[in-house]
């Protein structure tokens, strides 16, 4: 952010500067609708729903049009919506979008002498201020929010909002009324934003530069110092966030995310007066992670979609150029390259505004006719990008490289470029797709990881599973969470090789001038079955002949398998074709290849074939040759001879083998040795730190019959009560712990040989459960039953065993109870009988557990927890939950999840 004199400075650069001046004049018609017509601020608060602003015949996202906040469209179909789930979901949106453009009005006010932009932008700052204790914070899904639902989307807002504000203050044009009335804004948002700290996480980029801001207009110097150098402030992220190679530690998405959050923080810090980029070891890291992305750019300049992230996004987006342009510009020393590579962005095929929290400033825009320029982007390069592009900048010429932290190889040659996935799971937004190979050649994307769709649709599943990806699994289930490491990596002249290890698995990838060859290779004590799915694109055919049959395979996505009969001993010869070009997969394996349907790339607009390699045994191996081809394929054949794979083509036959040192390939031109072994590293220090307090511990008793299961505590043994009364057992939403009196719990443990029974006691002042035959809240993916008040129990007989755990409701007047099984613990629903009543002081429950190898004696203990949940009359979401464990925190996406470690220790007595 500029101050005044750097504002007069900037002032003058303009009147030099064509291309300063031409973005400021396509800012001027852009802003030009919000001065003819006073745009409207939506009086709702944004709501996250799966149904609102989504087209209900194709999924698609509705059109967002600042200017029709009632009707709605879909781009891909036409129809036409309306309806609050779709007001709410514009308003999202469109509160983003006014800030931008008061943003924008102000800058134009600062520096280009518009007048008229500075006197709107002033009014629709004091407009927000008046409203804005009129939005509840409250039904939030991921912090405190008032316009949203979320903090980092609160900060986003709020960035632009004191950028315009702190603007048109440092250029004089900021009325004593206006700014009194920002005050409160940027007051209450501290307030929110303040007590919302998320960790080591893309959205805290977006909060630290929110406070930074803050601190910036109040000149609050303890403020500025708590945002800057904080355990997780903006220093902490920029050094620790962006790993050692630069890379987001959650992958490209949130890479470019984080980065502008980051980039914005810094920016509030120097004008705070901490410029960061003075020390010579954070400017460098800056210029790593401004690197990162190119490095790791696909051939067409999208993104890979690793772990979540969007699908088939390009990095010519103004929201993305302006990341280079700001952070080259920031930089007094460049890194090589990264101009060159801007450039090639500038002259690429220009894509079309996509609709981003944090960018929406093509709203509206008609699509690109030319390629995209420096007059495409926002106010914030009008204040800080380089008034001229660097004439003569050097080619950007990308090589194979190994990103060390985020564990990514990269063998790229020209314009393939294939990848292997052997690092870190990657935190809460991985995917269990260890060891997945990515292949963009002749122009397509050939193998592709899909990303994600929405977070709201039960899509998202599919997408994070192993079976959606190029990953081996092993008997017929995902990969567990858990790291892969590279044991080897080295380019030497024609040859790359990278060799990821995940567990008893291994996958080595050796790319050549003509073609790739992968081994997948399993090792283990016992059996497993190990499948490989190969997702390509384009139209499939068996080129080596062979029948489908019918066959199974389980899962909610797939359908349509079938079995490939009478394949033969040798490879199977799949060739996939994309216009003019192929791939051909010579797959080597002893076992089953299948193919089935299911989900295409999200974006894609339909479902997709699929292939499985399937084989059985404590050893196998499962080898194949990839080439891409944009004319006649040249490999004839791939075998086996003992150890060594024999890879037949025109020009010869090329033999690899494992060496002791490495990879050796001996052919028609000489043999290449191929080094590289690495260690596996120590694991870093974990980004977030669990720290676990003594498990909490309990007794059962043991009862001589079992409770008449009235609903109340009648017939349990009662002594020996646990207790959830404690502010360090609540977890909250937006409201601190109103104390005992307002919501506690009381429960008793009993058990005999049948079973495990739980009776519990509730203090609360309303009771609030959902009637069975309510609609469905389709609020997101999680189960309606946990916005009701209720208890989550789980129960685990032994470190080995499953982990069993229940959500119980009240289901009616009746004392009817309704139970459901937690996501990803074991059991049915079956196994909880139980009844409810109301009570004077709020409600009783009581339960019976009936659990498979339930054997216990006395003594004997068990693993236990209770959630009790806490649902209030004036809300959709619930508002907290006691946890007899320990909780503390927020209760934030936590669904119906919890850890077995977190369980407390029952004694049966
Ligand atoms: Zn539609
Ligand atoms: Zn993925």
């Amino acid at each position: 952010m500029l101050s005044a004199g750097e504002l007069e400075a900037r002032r003058a650069l303009l009147a030099e500067s064509p291309d300063l001046a031409a973005l400021a004049r396509r800012l001027a018609e852009r802003a030009a609708p919000l001065m003819a017509r006073r745009p409207s601020v939506p009086r709702m608060k944004a709501l996250l729903s799966t149904e609102g602003g989504m087209c209900l015949h194709d999924g698609t996202p509705l059109a967002f049009d600042p200017w029709s906040p009632t009707e709605h469209r879909c781009p891909r179909c036409g129809s036409g919506f309306s309806g609050e789930r779709h007001d709410r979901a514009w308003a999202r949106f469109q509160h983003l979008w006014l800030a931008e453009q008061a943003a924008t009005l102000a800058a134009l006010g600062a520096i280009a002498d518009h007048r008229g932009a500075a006197e709107r932008a002033a009014d629709m700052l004091a407009e927000y201020a008046g409203a804005y204790f009129e939005f509840p914070n409250r039904d939030n899904v991921l912090g405190p929010s008032r316009l949203f639902f979320s903090t980092y989307l609160e900060s986003i807002w709020l960035n632009n909002y004191l950028a315009a504000a702190t603007l048109l203050r440092e250029a004089g044009l900021l009325p004593d009324s206006a700014a009194q009335a920002v005050n409160t804004v940027a007051d209450e948002a501290a307030n929110l934003i303040g007590e919302f700290d998320e960790g080591f996480s893309n959205r805290q980029t977006w909060n630290n530069a929110a406070l930074a801001a803050i601190a910036v207009w109040f000149e609050d110097e303890e403020l500025a110092a708590r945002a800057v150098e904080s355990e997780t402030g903006i220093v902490a992220h920029l050094v620790r966030g962006f790993g050692e190679d630069g890379m987001w530690y959650e992958g490209e998405n949130y890479h470019l995310f984080a980065l502008r959050g980051q980039l914005l923080g810094m920016g509030w810090a120097a004008a705070a007066g901490g410029d960061l980029l003075r020390e010579p070891a954070l400017a460098r890291q800056l210029a790593s992670a401004l690197r990162a992305p190119a490095v790791t750019a696909l051939p067409d300049r999208t993104f890979p979609a690793r772990k979540d992230s969007r699908f088939g996004v390009s990095l010519a987006q103004p929201m993305y150029l302006e990341l280079w342009e700001v952070g080259l510009a920031r930089l007094a020393e460049p890194p090589a390259g990264l101009w060159g590579w801007l450039a090639e962005l500038y002259a690429s095929p220009p894509p079309v505004a996509a609709t981003f929290d944090s960018y929406l400033y093509e709203t509206g825009a008609p699509a690109p006719s030319a390629p995209r320029s420096r007059a495409d982007l926002s106010w914030w390069s009008l204040l800080e990008m380089a008034p001229s592009f660097p004439a003569d900048v050097a080619p950007w010429s990308p090589g194979p490289v190994l990103l060390e932290s985020q564990g990514l190889a990269i063998l790229r040659r020209g314009d393939r470029y294939a990848s292997l996935e052997c690092g870190p799971y990657g935190g809460g937004h991985g995917h269990p797709d260890r060891l997945h190979v990515t292949l963009h050649a002749n122009g397509r994307h050939w193998l592709s990881d899909p990303g994600t769709g929405s977070y709201v649709s039960r899509d998202l599943f599919w997408y994070r599973s192993t079976l959606a990806h190029n990953a081996p699994m092993l008997d017929g289930v995902s990969q567990p969470v858990a790291d892969a490491w590279c044991s080897a990596f080295a380019a030497d002249g024609e040859w790359t090789w990278a060799r990821g290890v995940f567990g008893e698995l291994t996958r080595t990838l050796v790319a050549g001038p003509g073609y790739l060859l992968d081994v997948v290779e399993l090792s283990a004590p016992i059996d497993h079955r190990i499948e490989l799915p190969w997702h390509p694109a384009g139209s499939v055919e068996v080129v080596s002949g062979g029948s489908w049959t019918p066959d199974e395979i389980p899962g909610e996505f797939v359908s349509g398998a079938e079995r490939l009969e009478g394949r033969g001993d040798g490879a199977v010869v799949l060739r996939a074709r994309d216009g003019g070009a192929t791939l051909t997969l010579h797959l080597l394996f002893d076992g089953d290849l299948l193919r089935a349907t299911g989900p295409g790339n999200p974006g894609a607009g339909g479902p997709s074939t699929f292939y499985i390699e399937r084989a059985t045994g404590r050893n196998a191996t499962l080898a194949a040759v990839l080439e891409p081809s944009g004319g006649v394929a040249s490999v004839r054949g791939l075998r086996a001879d003992g150890a060594a794979f024999l890879v037949e083509s025109a020009s010869g036959t090329d033999r690899h083998v494992a060496t002791v040192e490495g990879w050796e390939i001996s052919g028609p031109d000489g043999a290449v040795r191929l080094g590289g072994a690495r260690r596996r590293r120590a694991a870093p220090r974990p980004l977030i730190d669990m720290n676990r307090p003594e498990p909490a511990r309990a007794f059962a008793l043991h009862v001589p019959e079992p409770p008449p299961l009235a609903g109340t505590l009648d017939g349990f043994e009662t002594g020996q009560p646990i207790a959830l009364d404690h502010e360090d057992q609540y977890r909250r939403s937006e409201e601190a712990f109103a104390g005992a009196g307002e919501f506690s719990a009381t429960a008793v443990l009993n058990w005999d040989v049948d079973g495990l029974y739980v009776g519990l006691d509730v203090v609360k002042p309303d009771v609030v459960f959902r009637d069975a035959g309510a609609p469905p809240l389709r609020l997101d993916n999680e189960p309606d039953d946990l916005n009701s008040d209720g208890v989550q129990v789980y129960v685990r007989l032994g470190a080995e065993e499953p982990a069993y755990g229940f959500l119980a409701v009240p289901a009616d007047e009746e004392g009817a109870i309704r139970v459901r099984v937690t996501e990803g613990s074991a059991g049915s629903a079956e196994m909880v009988a139980g009844a409810w009543q109301r009570t004077d002081a709020g409600y009783s429950m009581s339960l019976a557990l009936a659990l498979p190898g339930w054997a216990v004696r006395s003594g004997d203990e068990i693993g236990f927890d209770l959630i009790v949940n806490e649902m209030r009359p004036d809300r959709t979401r619930r508002a907290g939950q006691l946890v007899w464990s320990g909780g503390g925190g927020w209760v934030y996406l936590r669904g119906d999840r919890h850890a077995p470690e977190r369980m407390g220790i029952v004694e049966l007595r």
